[in-house]
């Protein structure tokens, strides 16, 4: 398959690879990392808090909320444990559609399609922007819309930086599913200065990200059912007791989890 590349072009998920210690990434995407940085020297800290956000997120949906059905969109490139090994780690039988629009993730793909036998991973090349076409790809329409399906999107939303676009799309993507379905959500937070300063650098670098405020997040969940604690920073989100504590000043994103009643 010929992939498109343009390497001398900064993008989100080589710069996110970067800032997680991945090899997966160019120069033009290290130099925006370290002006990112500069304004922002949280960043590190934050996006390690998003990405154990991520694993316990998928673990409560598969553990908690008994879920199989998993489509996790802005996937990203593959870092352990990805959201397949967490929610096949409680059942091997779950299955898991990848949604990404970067050309490199693409090319990694094979990486995440590594699946527990009995159950299944796929991957989709498209843009969330294309809610409509994902959520009816054959990819995802494998899946049994008869039974709950769990939607994340970690650390993509900052990047839908229209409101009603980004209401839009969730609705388009919830309404399908079956009740007990369920949406995971983190983006970045409007109530950090690092953050604030982080996205006006992406926006700078032709990357437009926006930071959202608590009652943002929490209106992109409407119509759906908030689990506790709500919206809160991802590192005070159900935290992990054995885990160390995450300083709130480190973290420069909110989410939460919801239901579809
Ligand atoms: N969810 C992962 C990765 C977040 S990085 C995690 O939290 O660890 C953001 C990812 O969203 C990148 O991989 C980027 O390529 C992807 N992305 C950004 N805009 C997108 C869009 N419009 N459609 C699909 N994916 C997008």
């Amino acid at each position: 398959m010929a992939v498109e590349l343009n390497t001398a072009v900064p993008h989100s998920a080589r710069i996110y690879d970067h800032l997680l210690g991945g090899k997966d990434n160019f120069e033009a995407d290290r130099a925006a990392a370290a002006e990112i940085v500069k304004s922002s020297p949280s960043l590190p800290i934050s996006m390690r808090a998003n990405r154990n956000y991520l694993a316990r997120t998928a673990r409560y949906l598969a553990a908690d909320l008994g879920i199989r059905q998993f489509l996790d969109i802005g996937a990203g490139l593959p870092t352990a444990p990805n959201l397949h090994e967490v929610v096949q780690g409680v059942d091997p039988t779950s299955r898991v559609v990848y949604v990404d629009n970067d050309p490199i993730v693409l090319v990694h793909a094979r990486a995440l399609l590594t699946s527990a036998p009995g159950g299944s991973t796929a991957y989709l090349d498209a843009d969330l922007n294309d809610a409509e076409l994902i959520i009816n790809s054959p990819e995802v329409r494998a899946l049994d819309f008869s039974r709950p399906i769990a939607i994340s999107l970690i650390a993509v939303l900052q990047f839908v930086t229209d409101e009603d676009r980004a209401h839009r799309i969730i609705d388009t993507l919830m309404a399908p599913l079956a009740p007990g379905s369920a949406l995971a959500i983190s983006t970045v937070t409007a109530h950090n200065e690092q953050a604030v300063q982080g996205a006006k650098v992406y926006t700078a670098r032709g990357i437009p990200a926006k930071p959202r405020t608590d009652d943002e997040v929490a209106g992109l969940f409407r119509g759906l059912e908030l689990v506790d604690p709500g919206v809160t920073l991802v590192n005070r989100w159900r935290p992990d007791p054995a885990a160390p504590p995450v300083d709130d000043s480190h973290v420069q994103m909110s989410g939460g989890v919801a239901l579809k009643r």
